[in-house]
């Protein structure tokens, strides 16, 4: 840290973002990347006709996304707001409706980023035990008084609350901006959106880095009443106008045109988790139930800190996180089933070594 850092920084942690080892010699588990490719139609989209255009700028008001999505979503184009990223959204999200006299809520096990988007802002954050099993309880949020961020499906637990349930919430905080994160709803979730019609003082975020295979370009949005959306559009038109590239546009484009692709793909997944929990029953690991591309799983013979450095020596990268309340536990993402295999044969190794009969 240098002298010029200004102080309002002071004790700032910086989100920490899943090892991404750039030599492929791992089988990758540890951050919820979609194990397929995009669609063969986004691989043609982006072409030499587009890479020869890379020396204009990309339409600041993202016109031609924003028409799409709100055609797949029922929505206006008013209602949709495009991120670099959810991350971007969050931040945001934090930056525009957060600050010494608006605190935050948000669940005590969740996403890793939103405390550091509050310590960013200077924002007071009320960090919401879960309740027993990692379940978030929507009465704790009923009337807080406060600006809430829920992740739904949370991360990294996979378990989901339900829409009537997340309605509740909203209704009764109608003086406080909610942002429900749906980075992982296409997995088996139901989706709250229908919600933004509703209530003015909801943001919807979701994503392309997970179900639609685009983590890589970068794509987030978030949809909510015109004021709100309005509102981020000032935050970002005051930060970086240009936030999504024209190559991310482009492939954006074909993606939503591949829904079935994506679909199938989803399915697949859901398909492999089932599998791994199930595998991962018969050797004595209790798995949360998730909705999402990962499971948060953990058994009684080795410790989560192990289970992690033990599959990493092996070739296998999960994510841990070396917080009380969740040392014994690892988050798995669904890759295809021949990483799951992978996955199984090694965990079976780990617990033989540990003098367990796999
Ligand atoms: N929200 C949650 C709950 C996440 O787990 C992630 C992925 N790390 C994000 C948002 C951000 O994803 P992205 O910026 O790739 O859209």
């Amino acid at each position: 840290m240098s002298k010029f850092l200004s102080s309002r920084f002071d004790g700032l942690e910086a989100y920490v973002p899943g090892e991404q080892p750039q030599d492929q010699q791992y089988v990758k588990l540890n951050t919820n990347e979609s194990p397929f490719p995009p669609s063969p139609a986004v691989l043609a989209a982006i072409n030499a006709d587009e890479v020869s255009r890379l020396n204009l700028y990309p339409d600041p008001e993202g016109k031609a996304l924003k028409r799409k999505l709100a055609d797949f979503y029922g929505v206006a184009p008013e209602n949709i707001y495009l991120a670099n990223g959810s991350d971007e959204l969050l931040n945001f999200f934090f930056m525009a409706f957060c600050d010494k006299d608006r605190p935050v809520a948000f669940p005590a096990v969740s996403y890793g980023f939103y405390p550091v988007y509050a310590s960013l802002y200077g924002v007071p954050a009320t960090a919401v035990p879960l309740r027993e099993g990692f379940r978030l309880e929507p009465k704790d949020y009923r009337g807080i008084g406060k600006n809430i961020v829920i992740a739904n499906p949370n991360a990294p637990t996979g378990r989901t609350i339900s829409v009537s349930e997340i309605e509740e919430i909203v209704r009764t905080n109608p003086n406080n901006a909610v942002l429900i994160d749906e980075a992982y709803i296409d997995f088996g979730g139901d989706s709250c959106l229908e919600l933004i019609h509703k209530y003015d003082n909801l943001v919807v975020g979701q994503t392309f880095s997970k179900f639609r295979s685009l983590a890589g370009g970068r794509l987030g949005y978030g949809i909510g009443s015109p004021g709100m959306i309005a509102d981020l559009e000032l935050m970002r038109y005051s930060t970086n106008s240009y936030n999504i590239s024209r190559l991310t546009m482009a492939a954006a484009i074909s993606t939503l045109d591949s829904h079935e692709y994506y679909a199938n793909n989803s399915r697949t997944v859901q398909a492999n988790r089932a599998y791994t929990v199930e595998e991962l029953g018969k050797l004595g690991f209790e798995t949360l139930p998730s909705k999402a591309n990962f499971i948060f799983t953990h058994c009684k013979a080795v410790d989560g800190g192990t289970v992690y450095r033990k599959l990493k020596e092996k070739g296998v990268l999960v994510r841990h996180w070396d917080k009380p309340e969740i040392a014994d536990w690892c988050r798995v993402t669904i890759g295809s089933r021949a990483q799951m295999d992978v996955f199984l044969d090694k965990v079976r190794e780990i617990l033989k070594e540990a003098g367990q009969d796999a």
